[in-house]
Protein backbone atom coordinates (compact mmCIF):
# COMPACT_ATOMS: atom_id res chain seq x y z
CA UNK A 1 0.00 0.00 0.00
CA UNK A 2 1.07 3.32 -1.03
CA UNK A 3 1.81 5.55 2.16
CA UNK A 4 -0.68 8.38 0.58
CA UNK A 5 -3.15 6.26 0.94
CA UNK A 6 -2.77 4.91 4.39
CA UNK A 7 -5.31 7.71 5.77
CA UNK A 8 -7.51 9.87 3.43
CA UNK A 9 -6.72 11.09 0.20
CA UNK A 10 -8.05 12.78 -2.96
CA UNK A 11 -8.01 10.67 -6.34
CA UNK A 12 -7.20 12.79 -9.27
CA UNK A 13 -7.77 11.55 -12.66
CA UNK A 14 -5.70 13.61 -15.05
CA UNK A 15 -6.97 11.74 -18.16
CA UNK A 16 -10.46 12.94 -17.29
CA UNK A 17 -8.99 16.48 -17.28
CA UNK A 18 -7.07 16.31 -20.68
CA UNK A 19 -10.94 14.72 -21.87
CA UNK A 20 -12.42 17.72 -20.25
CA UNK A 21 -9.97 20.47 -21.25
CA UNK A 22 -10.83 19.27 -24.93
CA UNK A 23 -14.49 18.86 -24.79
CA UNK A 24 -14.51 22.41 -23.16
CA UNK A 25 -12.15 23.50 -26.06
CA UNK A 26 -14.26 21.81 -29.02
CA UNK A 27 -17.32 24.36 -27.48
CA UNK A 28 -15.50 27.49 -28.31
CA UNK A 29 -15.72 29.81 -31.54
CA UNK A 30 -12.69 29.45 -33.78
CA UNK A 31 -10.09 31.29 -32.55
CA UNK A 32 -11.12 31.20 -28.58
CA UNK A 33 -8.60 29.45 -26.44
CA UNK A 34 -9.48 27.78 -22.71
CA UNK A 35 -8.01 29.43 -19.96
CA UNK A 36 -7.68 26.88 -17.16
CA UNK A 37 -8.78 28.54 -13.99
CA UNK A 38 -6.46 26.51 -11.24
CA UNK A 39 -7.01 29.40 -8.92
CA UNK A 40 -7.30 27.52 -4.58
CA UNK A 41 -4.80 24.63 -5.77
CA UNK A 42 -7.25 24.33 -8.49
CA UNK A 43 -10.35 23.52 -6.81
CA UNK A 44 -8.34 21.25 -4.39
CA UNK A 45 -7.26 18.86 -7.31
CA UNK A 46 -3.80 20.18 -6.32
CA UNK A 47 -2.30 22.31 -8.57
CA UNK A 48 0.85 20.94 -9.72
CA UNK A 49 0.01 18.04 -11.50
CA UNK A 50 -3.22 19.46 -12.75
CA UNK A 51 -0.96 22.69 -14.10
CA UNK A 52 1.39 20.14 -15.46
CA UNK A 53 -0.43 18.25 -17.38
CA UNK A 54 -2.52 20.89 -19.01
CA UNK A 55 0.79 22.64 -19.89
CA UNK A 56 2.20 19.26 -21.35
CA UNK A 57 -1.41 19.14 -23.32
CA UNK A 58 -1.29 22.69 -24.96
CA UNK A 59 -2.94 24.93 -22.69
CA UNK A 60 -1.06 28.37 -22.84
CA UNK A 61 -3.37 30.13 -20.24
CA UNK A 62 -3.82 30.00 -16.60
CA UNK A 63 -5.93 32.16 -14.11
CA UNK A 64 -5.23 32.17 -10.06
CA UNK A 65 -6.54 34.05 -7.70
CA UNK A 66 -3.86 36.22 -6.35
CA UNK A 67 0.54 36.91 -6.15
CA UNK A 68 1.48 33.84 -4.16
CA UNK A 69 -0.71 31.12 -6.40
CA UNK A 70 1.19 32.69 -9.88
CA UNK A 71 4.21 32.41 -8.10
CA UNK A 72 4.33 29.11 -6.97
CA UNK A 73 3.10 28.15 -10.36
CA UNK A 74 5.72 29.64 -12.11
CA UNK A 75 8.16 27.73 -8.87
CA UNK A 76 6.61 24.52 -10.65
CA UNK A 77 8.10 25.48 -13.58
CA UNK A 78 4.79 26.31 -15.38
CA UNK A 79 5.86 29.27 -18.88
CA UNK A 80 2.24 30.04 -20.02
CA UNK A 81 0.57 33.23 -18.92
CA UNK A 82 -0.30 33.63 -16.00
CA UNK A 83 -3.88 36.07 -14.95
CA UNK A 84 -4.24 36.67 -11.42
CA UNK A 85 -7.55 37.53 -11.21
CA UNK A 86 -7.75 39.34 -7.62
CA UNK A 87 -6.22 42.31 -6.14
CA UNK A 88 -2.45 42.98 -5.92
CA UNK A 89 -1.57 45.53 -3.85
CA UNK A 90 0.75 47.60 -5.88
CA UNK A 91 3.30 47.37 -3.45
CA UNK A 92 4.15 43.75 -5.00
CA UNK A 93 4.52 45.28 -8.54
CA UNK A 94 8.38 43.96 -8.19
CA UNK A 95 7.14 40.47 -7.82
CA UNK A 96 4.83 41.06 -10.43
CA UNK A 97 7.57 41.57 -12.65
CA UNK A 98 10.05 39.35 -11.36
CA UNK A 99 7.89 36.60 -11.94
CA UNK A 100 6.17 37.56 -15.66
CA UNK A 101 2.79 37.82 -13.69
CA UNK A 102 -0.14 39.17 -15.76
CA UNK A 103 -1.89 41.35 -12.89
CA UNK A 104 -5.73 42.09 -12.98
CA UNK A 105 -6.77 46.24 -12.63
CA UNK A 106 -9.48 45.50 -10.95
CA UNK A 107 -10.54 49.69 -11.04
CA UNK A 108 -8.56 53.04 -12.16
CA UNK A 109 -7.02 53.68 -8.93
CA UNK A 110 -5.48 49.82 -9.01
CA UNK A 111 -4.54 51.20 -12.33
CA UNK A 112 -2.68 54.28 -11.43
CA UNK A 113 -0.99 52.88 -8.32
CA UNK A 114 0.58 50.16 -9.93
CA UNK A 115 1.67 52.33 -12.73
CA UNK A 116 2.90 54.92 -10.05
CA UNK A 117 5.78 52.29 -9.03
CA UNK A 118 7.35 53.17 -12.24
CA UNK A 119 7.91 48.89 -13.26
CA UNK A 120 6.53 47.61 -16.49
CA UNK A 121 3.52 45.90 -15.82
CA UNK A 122 1.38 43.53 -18.00
CA UNK A 123 -1.99 44.03 -17.34
CA UNK A 124 -5.57 42.87 -18.00
CA UNK A 125 -8.28 45.39 -17.41
CA UNK A 126 -11.68 43.98 -15.46
CA UNK A 127 -14.84 45.66 -16.89
CA UNK A 128 -17.60 46.00 -14.86
CA UNK A 129 -20.48 45.04 -16.83
CA UNK A 130 -23.05 44.47 -13.80
CA UNK A 131 -21.33 42.05 -10.96
CA UNK A 132 -19.99 44.96 -8.99
CA UNK A 133 -17.38 43.31 -7.91
CA UNK A 134 -14.39 44.40 -9.48
CA UNK A 135 -13.84 46.19 -12.68
CA UNK A 136 -14.17 49.86 -14.07
CA UNK A 137 -17.62 50.78 -15.21
CA UNK A 138 -17.63 49.52 -19.11
CA UNK A 139 -19.05 52.64 -19.75
CA UNK A 140 -16.10 54.73 -18.32
CA UNK A 141 -14.33 55.66 -21.24
CA UNK A 142 -12.67 58.41 -19.55
CA UNK A 143 -11.08 55.92 -17.47
CA UNK A 144 -10.03 53.90 -20.13
CA UNK A 145 -8.38 56.59 -22.11
CA UNK A 146 -6.76 57.65 -18.64
CA UNK A 147 -5.17 53.72 -18.15
CA UNK A 148 -4.11 53.35 -21.98
CA UNK A 149 -1.78 56.66 -21.37
CA UNK A 150 -0.03 54.50 -18.40
CA UNK A 151 3.46 53.89 -20.37
CA UNK A 152 4.21 51.71 -17.46
CA UNK A 153 1.18 49.33 -18.44
CA UNK A 154 1.32 46.72 -20.57
CA UNK A 155 -2.60 46.11 -21.22
CA UNK A 156 -2.59 42.70 -22.77
CA UNK A 157 -6.50 41.99 -22.14
CA UNK A 158 -9.65 43.30 -21.52
CA UNK A 159 -12.08 41.17 -19.07
CA UNK A 160 -15.72 40.59 -17.46
CA UNK A 161 -16.90 38.56 -15.38
CA UNK A 162 -20.53 37.22 -15.81
CA UNK A 163 -23.06 36.77 -12.45
CA UNK A 164 -25.80 35.11 -13.09
CA UNK A 165 -24.61 32.70 -16.34
CA UNK A 166 -25.77 29.92 -14.10
CA UNK A 167 -29.25 30.14 -14.65
CA UNK A 168 -31.85 29.91 -17.56
CA UNK A 169 -34.49 31.99 -16.08
CA UNK A 170 -35.69 34.37 -18.48
CA UNK A 171 -34.80 37.49 -16.34
CA UNK A 172 -31.02 36.35 -15.75
CA UNK A 173 -30.72 35.26 -19.44
CA UNK A 174 -31.59 38.89 -19.93
CA UNK A 175 -28.90 40.13 -17.67
CA UNK A 176 -26.07 37.97 -19.37
CA UNK A 177 -27.27 39.65 -22.53
CA UNK A 178 -26.91 43.00 -21.12
CA UNK A 179 -23.40 42.25 -19.85
CA UNK A 180 -22.07 41.37 -22.82
CA UNK A 181 -23.61 44.01 -24.65
CA UNK A 182 -21.49 46.21 -22.37
CA UNK A 183 -18.61 44.38 -22.62
CA UNK A 184 -18.49 44.13 -26.33
CA UNK A 185 -19.56 47.72 -26.35
CA UNK A 186 -16.23 48.88 -24.42
CA UNK A 187 -14.32 46.52 -26.66
CA UNK A 188 -15.43 48.51 -29.95
CA UNK A 189 -15.28 51.70 -28.14
CA UNK A 190 -11.62 50.85 -27.33
CA UNK A 191 -10.91 49.80 -30.83
CA UNK A 192 -13.04 52.78 -32.51
CA UNK A 193 -10.35 54.74 -30.42
CA UNK A 194 -6.75 53.26 -31.61
CA UNK A 195 -6.65 51.48 -28.17
CA UNK A 196 -6.08 47.79 -28.79
CA UNK A 197 -7.77 45.62 -26.28
CA UNK A 198 -5.69 42.90 -26.66
CA UNK A 199 -7.10 39.03 -25.36
CA UNK A 200 -10.79 39.44 -24.80
CA UNK A 201 -12.56 37.25 -22.36
CA UNK A 202 -15.80 36.34 -20.68
CA UNK A 203 -16.72 33.38 -20.25
CA UNK A 204 -16.20 31.38 -17.85
CA UNK A 205 -17.58 27.29 -17.22
CA UNK A 206 -20.86 28.67 -16.80
CA UNK A 207 -20.64 31.37 -19.66
CA UNK A 208 -19.61 27.87 -21.60
CA UNK A 209 -22.78 25.63 -20.74
CA UNK A 210 -25.11 28.45 -21.27
CA UNK A 211 -23.90 30.49 -23.83
CA UNK A 212 -23.48 30.15 -27.67
CA UNK A 213 -19.70 30.29 -28.46
CA UNK A 214 -18.44 33.89 -27.98
CA UNK A 215 -15.95 35.90 -30.21
CA UNK A 216 -13.44 36.36 -27.49
CA UNK A 217 -9.70 35.49 -27.44
CA UNK A 218 -10.19 33.03 -24.32
CA UNK A 219 -12.84 31.31 -21.88
CA UNK A 220 -11.91 30.85 -18.87
CA UNK A 221 -13.47 27.51 -17.21
CA UNK A 222 -12.58 26.26 -13.23
CA UNK A 223 -15.53 24.43 -12.19
CA UNK A 224 -16.21 22.58 -15.70
CA UNK A 225 -12.86 21.45 -16.31
CA UNK A 226 -13.08 19.52 -13.64
CA UNK A 227 -15.86 17.72 -14.82
CA UNK A 228 -18.52 18.71 -12.48
CA UNK A 229 -21.45 21.70 -12.21
CA UNK A 230 -21.22 23.77 -9.24
CA UNK A 231 -25.00 22.12 -8.21
CA UNK A 232 -26.48 20.30 -10.63
CA UNK A 233 -29.10 22.25 -11.97
CA UNK A 234 -29.68 22.08 -15.73
CA UNK A 235 -27.45 23.78 -18.56
CA UNK A 236 -28.22 24.78 -21.68
CA UNK A 237 -25.50 22.71 -23.56
CA UNK A 238 -24.78 18.90 -22.69
CA UNK A 239 -20.79 18.43 -22.70
CA UNK A 240 -19.24 15.71 -21.71
CA UNK A 241 -17.01 15.98 -19.06
CA UNK A 242 -16.24 13.30 -16.62
CA UNK A 243 -15.57 14.12 -12.81
CA UNK A 244 -11.51 14.41 -11.67
CA UNK A 245 -11.92 13.64 -8.08
CA UNK A 246 -12.21 10.80 -5.74
CA UNK A 247 -11.98 11.76 -2.44
CA UNK A 248 -11.56 8.33 -0.11
CA UNK A 249 -10.25 7.22 3.35
CA UNK A 250 -10.31 3.84 5.49
CA UNK A 251 -11.77 2.21 8.29
CA UNK A 252 -10.34 2.89 11.16
CA UNK A 253 -12.04 0.03 13.88
CA UNK A 254 -15.63 -1.59 14.06
CA UNK A 255 -17.36 -2.01 16.85
CA UNK A 256 -21.55 -3.03 17.72
CA UNK A 257 -23.74 -1.37 19.75
CA UNK A 258 -26.21 -2.46 21.56
CA UNK A 259 -29.57 -0.74 21.71
CA UNK A 260 -29.32 2.44 23.76
CA UNK A 261 -25.68 2.86 23.61
CA UNK A 262 -24.43 6.10 22.26
CA UNK A 263 -21.63 7.03 19.89
CA UNK A 264 -19.01 9.76 19.34
CA UNK A 265 -18.91 13.16 21.13
CA UNK A 266 -21.97 14.13 23.49
CA UNK A 267 -23.24 10.34 22.65
CA UNK A 268 -25.15 12.38 19.58
CA UNK A 269 -25.56 8.76 18.22
CA UNK A 270 -27.96 6.40 19.95
CA UNK A 271 -28.36 2.96 19.02
CA UNK A 272 -32.03 1.62 18.35
CA UNK A 273 -31.13 -1.56 17.95
CA UNK A 274 -28.26 -3.47 17.16
CA UNK A 275 -25.69 -1.45 15.12
CA UNK A 276 -22.70 -1.93 13.62
CA UNK A 277 -20.23 1.22 14.02
CA UNK A 278 -17.49 1.86 11.83
CA UNK A 279 -15.06 5.13 12.50
CA UNK A 280 -13.73 6.29 9.63
CA UNK A 281 -10.09 8.62 8.92
CA UNK A 282 -11.77 12.02 7.69
CA UNK A 283 -13.13 14.57 9.68
CA UNK A 284 -13.96 18.17 9.51
CA UNK A 285 -10.08 19.34 9.20
CA UNK A 286 -10.17 17.81 5.79
CA UNK A 287 -12.33 19.49 5.01
CA UNK A 288 -15.92 18.31 5.35
CA UNK A 289 -18.81 20.51 7.67
CA UNK A 290 -18.92 19.23 10.79
CA UNK A 291 -22.49 19.04 10.42
CA UNK A 292 -22.50 16.90 7.76
CA UNK A 293 -24.18 13.46 9.01
CA UNK A 294 -27.26 15.24 10.55
CA UNK A 295 -27.58 16.43 6.80
CA UNK A 296 -27.64 13.15 5.25
CA UNK A 297 -24.24 12.25 4.68
CA UNK A 298 -23.08 9.25 3.31
CA UNK A 299 -20.36 7.35 2.01
CA UNK A 300 -19.55 4.14 0.29
CA UNK A 301 -17.88 0.95 1.57
CA UNK A 302 -18.01 -2.45 -0.43
CA UNK A 303 -20.15 -0.93 -3.24
CA UNK A 304 -23.16 -0.03 -0.28
CA UNK A 305 -24.10 3.16 1.05
CA UNK A 306 -24.03 3.86 4.62
CA UNK A 307 -25.32 6.84 6.53
CA UNK A 308 -22.94 8.97 8.55
CA UNK A 309 -24.02 9.38 12.19
CA UNK A 310 -23.14 11.21 15.72
CA UNK A 311 -20.94 14.29 15.25
CA UNK A 312 -17.98 14.64 13.07
CA UNK A 313 -14.58 14.74 14.79
CA UNK A 314 -11.46 16.85 13.27
CA UNK A 315 -10.00 13.61 12.08
CA UNK A 316 -12.29 11.09 12.16
CA UNK A 317 -16.30 10.68 11.57
CA UNK A 318 -18.65 7.62 12.48
CA UNK A 319 -20.43 5.35 9.32
CA UNK A 320 -23.26 3.13 10.12
CA UNK A 321 -22.23 -0.11 8.56
CA UNK A 322 -25.18 -2.55 10.08
CA UNK A 323 -25.44 -3.23 6.56
CA UNK A 324 -22.46 -3.98 5.72
CA UNK A 325 -21.14 -6.91 7.92
CA UNK A 326 -17.93 -7.81 6.06
CA UNK A 327 -17.00 -4.44 7.06
CA UNK A 328 -13.63 -4.49 8.15
CA UNK A 329 -10.71 -1.82 9.58
CA UNK A 330 -8.74 -1.00 6.55
CA UNK A 331 -11.64 -1.11 4.07
CA UNK A 332 -11.75 2.11 1.76
CA UNK A 333 -14.50 4.58 1.99
CA UNK A 334 -15.67 6.56 -0.80
CA UNK A 335 -17.29 10.35 0.08
CA UNK A 336 -16.58 11.02 -3.71
CA UNK A 337 -15.90 8.75 -6.71
CA UNK A 338 -17.42 5.38 -7.74
CA UNK A 339 -16.76 1.91 -5.54
CA UNK A 340 -18.29 -0.90 -7.14
CA UNK A 341 -21.57 -0.20 -9.39
CA UNK A 342 -22.43 2.95 -7.25
CA UNK A 343 -21.53 6.43 -7.11
CA UNK A 344 -21.50 9.45 -4.75
CA UNK A 345 -21.03 13.01 -7.01
CA UNK A 346 -19.58 16.36 -6.16
CA UNK A 347 -23.09 17.60 -6.81
CA UNK A 348 -24.51 15.21 -4.44
CA UNK A 349 -22.21 16.01 -1.58
CA UNK A 350 -22.20 19.56 -1.93
CA UNK A 351 -25.84 19.87 -1.38
CA UNK A 352 -25.69 17.57 1.34
CA UNK A 353 -22.66 19.93 2.75
CA UNK A 354 -25.86 23.01 1.81
CA UNK A 355 -23.47 24.43 -0.74
CA UNK A 356 -21.93 24.57 -4.06
CA UNK A 357 -18.75 21.88 -5.70
CA UNK A 358 -16.96 25.11 -6.32
CA UNK A 359 -16.76 25.53 -2.21
CA UNK A 360 -16.55 22.26 -1.37
CA UNK A 361 -13.62 20.94 -3.39
CA UNK A 362 -11.60 24.24 -2.52
CA UNK A 363 -12.15 23.32 0.99
CA UNK A 364 -10.12 20.08 0.95
CA UNK A 365 -7.98 19.99 3.15
CA UNK A 366 -3.71 20.13 2.76
CA UNK A 367 -3.66 17.28 4.62
CA UNK A 368 -5.36 15.03 1.64
CA UNK A 369 -2.75 13.60 -0.34
CA UNK A 370 -3.44 14.18 -4.08
CA UNK A 371 -2.70 10.44 -5.36
C1 LIG B 1 -13.08 31.75 -10.32
C2 LIG B 1 -13.24 32.58 -11.55
C3 LIG B 1 -13.48 31.96 -12.79
C4 LIG B 1 -13.76 30.48 -12.93
O1 LIG B 1 -15.10 30.26 -12.62
P1 LIG B 1 -15.81 28.84 -12.86
O2 LIG B 1 -17.23 29.14 -12.68
O3 LIG B 1 -15.26 27.91 -11.86
O4 LIG B 1 -15.48 28.43 -14.25
C5 LIG B 1 -13.51 32.74 -13.91
N1 LIG B 1 -13.34 34.09 -13.83
C6 LIG B 1 -13.16 34.72 -12.65
C7 LIG B 1 -13.00 36.19 -12.65
C8 LIG B 1 -13.11 33.98 -11.48
O5 LIG B 1 -12.93 34.63 -10.32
Amino acid sequence: MCEEMSRAWREVDLDALTHNAQVLQGALAPGCRLMAVVKADAYGHGAFSVAHRLEAEGIQAFAVACLAEGMDLRRMGIRGKILILGYTPQEEAPLLCRWQLTQTVVDEHHGQALAAQGLPLAVHLALDTGMHRLGIPAKDHGALERLYALPQLRIEGVFSHLCVSDSLEAEDMAFTRLQLERFYGAVRWLRGHGYDPGETHIQASYGIWNLPPQPCTWARAGIALYGVTSDGSPTARELDLRPALALRARVASVRTLVPGEGAGYGLAFRAEGPVRLAAVTIGYADGLPRDLPVRGGEALLRGRRCPMVGRMCMDQLLLDVTGVPEAAPGDVVTLIGADGGKRIRAEELAARCGTITNELLSRLGQRLPVV
